[in-house]
């Protein structure tokens, strides 16, 4: 293993990092690298292989799109892929438009641009966005201005538009103190509303990058009884938690909430291929629909819609609907294995929801550096499996094609890595 001379990875500190390893192959849910060892992928590859790798039926769309129609501007030009992908995620989601982009930060970045042109478009001035503590939505700038300021953010900070922060009552198993957090949570964010304000963003059930930060059901269906109260609009960020990872096909299905928009990637395409959409209500589009021209929505991507990402998409959704016990019932294939490891002192705040597990190590400097994740990361990396604990935080977010031994696998493994911390 050796760094590339011409390579730059993400989020990586050369100084103090490994070298990448070198993957030639995926296949279900093992990855193949170039030494001939097989790794069990138990993040999805950064919770985009929501199949498995290398997924027959989505590998045979892509295939066969490539010879029929590869890329085409969707500024002039619509295309059957694009529509039946519309129709599928409308009927899916109840939200009636779908605007295309790249990857999740550019289908947030769209979310926030509809919300705030709406608002003007109207002539309504509603200065104020809210977002919640331990927020992530992407790495540009208008996503990272609602993600909570950090250490990724911390160079750009005084680049970043003001963003009202209000908490985030994460809870996991025998919390005794999840009312409370989430009463105090309410009222802060009642009185951010009292401000106009165009939106709020939230990531549905499941904070992830902040550390598989879970709220009940209850607190977002508040949430949103404030929103609209307030008169302000709810974004749902599905980047992470769409496409049955929460159990439900849509976390905001599962949390009973109706947002205005939802922005969508990763699982789109089965982790097959970058592309981003936002879903919005027809209300929302036909804000935008006037013979005054400054009304019009202008943003577009050179790759909007690409034909590709779309078959992968459809051949994706068919294999969703075509088996939604993979992930309705995912949960419950967890669920004894994660209450083995809670039973291990070292092993606090376990949590689940629906296809993601995760827990803290106990450790008395908690956060992003902490090195303790690193350390059983290593460690499981030894066994044949690959995790990326966040800080503390360990997590298993598979792809739905894993295997019960598979799974065992992965929990044996943790649980022998916690004995070896
Ligand atoms: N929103 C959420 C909730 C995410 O988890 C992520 C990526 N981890 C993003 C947005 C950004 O997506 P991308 O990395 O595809 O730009």
């Amino acid at each position: 293993m050796s760094w590339h001379p011409h390579l730059w990875h993400p989020t990586t500190q050369v100084a103090t990092s490994e070298p990448p390893l070198r993957a030639v192959r995926g296949r279900g849910a093992l990855l193949e690298l170039d030494d001939g060892r097989q790794l069990i992928d138990a993040i999805s590859s950064w919770w985009v292989t929501l199949h498995g790798h290398a997924e027959p039926t989505i590998a045979a769309a892509v295939a066969s799109q490539v010879t029929e129609l590869e890329q085409v501007i969707f500024a002039n030009f619509s295309h059957p892929q694009a529509e039946q992908l519309a129709t599928s995620l409308s009927a899916a989601s109840g939200l009636e438009r779908l605007f295309f982009s790249d990857d999740g930060s550019t289908a947030v970045e769209v979310a926030l641009k509809i919300a705030w042109q709406w608002w003007r478009n109207r002539g309504e001035d509603r200065p104020q966005w809210i977002a919640f503590d331990g927020a992530y939505h992407g790495d540009t700038f208008g996503a990272m201005a609602m993600g909570e300021r950090s250490l990724f953010s911390a160079p750009f900070d005084p680049l970043l538009c003001p963003v009202a922060r209000a908490p985030w009552p994460s809870t996991w198993w025998h919390d005794p103190l999840v009312a409370e957090k989430e009463e105090a949570a309410l009222q802060a964010l009642e009185s951010l509303l009292e401000r106009p304000t165009a939106a709020v963003i939230l990531e549905p059930l499941v904070q992830g990058a902040s550390g598989m930060a879970m709220v009940r059901p209850g607190f977002l269906q508040a949430v949103e009884q404030r929103v609209r109260q307030a008169g302000a609009l709810l974004i749902a960020d599905e980047v992470m938690t769409g496409f049955g990872r929460t159990g439900a096909l849509f976390a905001c299905r599962k949390a009973g909430i109706r947002p205005d928009l939802v922005a969508l990637s990763k699982g789109l395409t089965g982790g097959f291929l970058p592309m981003g959409v936002t879903l919005a209500s027809e209300q929302l589009y036909q804000g935008f629909i006037s013979g005054d021209p400054t009304h019009t929505f202008f943003h577009g991507h050179s790759f909007t819609a690409n034909p590709l990402g779309c078959a992968a998409a459809n051949a994706s959704l068919a294999l969703l609907a075509g088996a939604p016990e993979r992930y309705a019932g995912f949960e419950a294939r967890h669920r004894p294995h994660l209450e083995a490891l809670a039973a291990d002192p070292r092993v606090e705040r376990p949590r689940l929801c629906g296809t993601i597990a995760a827990f803290d190590l106990k450790v008395a400097d908690p956060g992003y550096l902490n090195r303790s994740g690193r350390v059983l990361q290593r460690l499981a990396l030894e066994r044949g499996v690959f995790i990326r604990p966040l800080g503390q935080v360990v997590y298993l977010l598979p792809p739905l094609c894993l295997t019960d031994d598979q799974l065992a696998h992965c929990y044996g493994v943790i649980q022998e890595g916690l004995a070896a911390l």
